[in-house]
């Protein structure tokens, strides 16, 4: 299939760049940093490949490391402790210790799908200002619980939201792309690379997308991503980061992946010997074009496989707790 990009779908896609503003970068919203590769449940099409990954854990040392190299050169809106599920991470508490130390987000939020935070001590979780669970159909997570953790929220001033998501678009297929012009086409209509700027990092390395540290994975069943800048404490290293995450060609994982624009369908557990499966189907069938020619004629911010059910209400309690926490943070530096 031969698709051609108009100059005019080209100027309509407004990308939201990465800026340099009173000698930092601000990035479009979130940096992800990701704590976990595996997790405890299998959702087709999960777009960090999960189910595939090995076992791996992020340490407190391996978050410190990166995190210090973007420290005052670099600060997000949010950072998002991700994974995997991150709460399998035995190291999780002091990560997330390190991470509220270390400057490079206005928020600090931890991404889970809710199952095991009962594993999350009190102290920790107040650590948090946000808890964001991603709650998926037929995984046990039930309202009991969810109420359970809003309580939580409450009671420690960490705000709790709940996402649901129904649906899933296809996301990775293990066949490259081989069409350069529909690789630009899926790379200009993806929300992540030009909406919602989701950097992410990992092992060492910073990606301008997270799909970008797992789609080479799908394609040779091992993670070897081109796509990652690798992060120093170079007197140049601002420089470097702001061109590289603002570069305006696809990255190489766009050959393997929807974006944004994959086909939708209801979400799926599966079971993992199966997963990569699902990914033996050329991309061409797997885009929704119709979407692909709206989000090329224009973007919204809107994620439509997401629902969000309720969010925490800050409470005069909670913004107290929050309060003391800043201070808190403020007085061990
Ligand atoms: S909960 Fe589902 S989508 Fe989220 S990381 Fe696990 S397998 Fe992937
Ligand atoms: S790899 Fe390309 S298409 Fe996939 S999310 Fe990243 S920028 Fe979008």
């Amino acid at each position: 299939m031969n698709v051609e990009v108009s100059a005019t779908q080209a100027a309509a896609t407004l990308r939201v760049k990465s800026k340099l503003e009173n000698g930092v970068i601000r990035p479009p919203t979130n940096l992800e940093l990701i704590v976990s590769d595996h997790c405890n449940i299998s959702c087709r099409q999960c777009n960090h490949a999960s189910p595939v990954m090995r076992k791996w854990n992020a340490t407190a040392e391996d978050a410190e490391r990166d995190l210090q190299c973007l420290t005052g050169i670099y600060r997000a809106k949010y950072l998002r402790l991700i994974g995997g599920e991150p709460v399998l991470n035995p190291h999780l508490a002091d990560i997330i210790r390190v991470a509220a130390k270390a400057d490079v987000a206005e928020k600090l939020i931890l991404v889970t799908n809710g199952i095991l935070l009962d594993r999350l001590s009190d102290d920790v979780f107040a650590m948090l200002d946000e808890v964001e669970v991603s709650h998926y159909p037929n995984v046990g997570l039930k309202d009991a619980a969810i109420e359970a953790i809003r309580l939580r929220g409450a009671r420690l001033g960490t705000g709790v939201r709940v996402a649901k998501y129904p649906e899933f678009r296809y996301s990775f297929s293990s066949q490259l792309l081989r069409d350069e012009q529909l690789v630009e086409k899926i790379w200009r209509g993806c929300r992540i690379a030009n909406i919602w700027g989701c950097h992410a990092v990992y092992k060492g390395k910073i990606y301008r997308c997270p799909q970008s540290i797992y789609a080479s994975g799908v394609r040779q069943n091992a993670c070897d991503s081109k796509d990652g800048l690798a992060l120093n404490q170079g007197a140049d290293f601002q420089q470097i980061l702001l061109d590289f995450l603002n570069s305006s060609s696809p990255l190489d994982a766009c050959r393997n992946c929807m974006g944004t624009n994959g086909k939708k369908f209801s979400h799926e557990i599966v079971i993992r010997k199966g997963w990569s499966g699902d990914l033996d189907q050329p991309p061409e069938e797997m885009i929704d074009y119709e979407l692909l020619e709206t989000s090329l004629a224009g973007m919204s911010e809107i994620d439509d496989c997401r629902v969000v059910i309720r969010e925490g209400k800050w409470s005069r309690s909670r913004f107290a707790t929050r309060l003391r926490r800043i201070k808190t943070r403020f007085a061990s530096r």
